[in-house]
């Protein structure tokens, strides 16, 4: 589906939020590389999208009224075969369900497990003053609470995009640390560049969340996204 009729049809439902499902294939037609991800409403669909896809895949709730998923019970990492699957769907159907239960559950998403690399988060928010800016910065735990991020007003350039990873103070980690690969910065940046000019050629969207991206020494990929459109 093309990006202006994903955008419509959450119109035409009266949501400004998009799943997971149609943030990264918005991203993906733009160039911007994420984990294929598939839609199953049952079980025997979320077994026969494994298979397809090729363990070890993850499992997630898909629910617009659901946002932060794993703190509802909604993700299941590394299931490795059929049965861990169906374990898993039934055991994010019912978390769900507990914790949310006037939530609209679509079903549960379905994509192939990234293997681990650099957690980068990268996004685009409206600011009061300047418009939209994107924003770069090191993922996991440690970050979010140290909010070490850089921003820059769109539209950027490469120029822009360079001075964003090099601007966060963890920019050491970019580079490898204890024996890690470093991270494919000049994909990042391209990244950025990507991410931007999308903001900028659409109108309508208000935030974009992509947490976490995984970098590598070879490329990036993102592995959550979320985008909200304007009221
Ligand atoms: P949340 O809505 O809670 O942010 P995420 O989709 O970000 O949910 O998943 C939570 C965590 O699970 C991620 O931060 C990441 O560490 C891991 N994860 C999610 N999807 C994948 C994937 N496809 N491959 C590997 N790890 C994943
Ligand atoms: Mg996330």
């Amino acid at each position: 589906m093309a990006i202006q009729d994903i955008i419509r049809r959450a119109r035409e439902e009266n949501r400004t939020v998009l799943t997971e499902i149609e943030a990264k294939k918005i991203l993906a037609e733009r160039g911007i590389r994420c984990t294929e991800t598939r839609l199953a409403a049952n079980r025997d669909d979320a077994v026969r999208l494994s298979e397809r896809i090729g363990y070890p895949v993850v499992l997630k709730i898909s629910s617009v009224d659901i946002t932060h998923k794993s703190d509802a019970g909604g993700v299941k990492v590394n299931l490795g075969d059929r049965a861990a699957v169906e374990q898993a769907f039934d055991d994010i159907m019912a978390a769900a369900r507990a914790k949310f239960p006037d939530a609209d559950i679509e079903g549960i998403s379905v994509q192939g497990m990234a293997r681990p690399g650099i957690e980068i988060i990268m996004g685009m928010i409206r600011d009061a003053n300047f418009g939209p800016v994107v924003m770069f910065g090191l993922g996991g735990v440690l970050v979010e609470v140290l909010k070490d991020v850089s921003f820059r007003i769109v539209p950027i350039e490469k120029a822009d995009a360079e001075e964003m990873t090099s601007e966060i103070q963890g920019r050491k980690l970019l580079e490898g640390y204890r024996g890690q690969d470093p991270a494919d910065v000049p994909c990042l940046q391209e990244m950025l560049v990507k991410l931007s000019d999308f903001v900028n050629e659409t109108p309508g969207i208000e935030e974009i969340d992509m947490n976490p991206v995984f970098a590598y020494k070879d490329g990036a990929v993102v592995v959550d996204a979320r985008i909200i459109l304007s009221a």
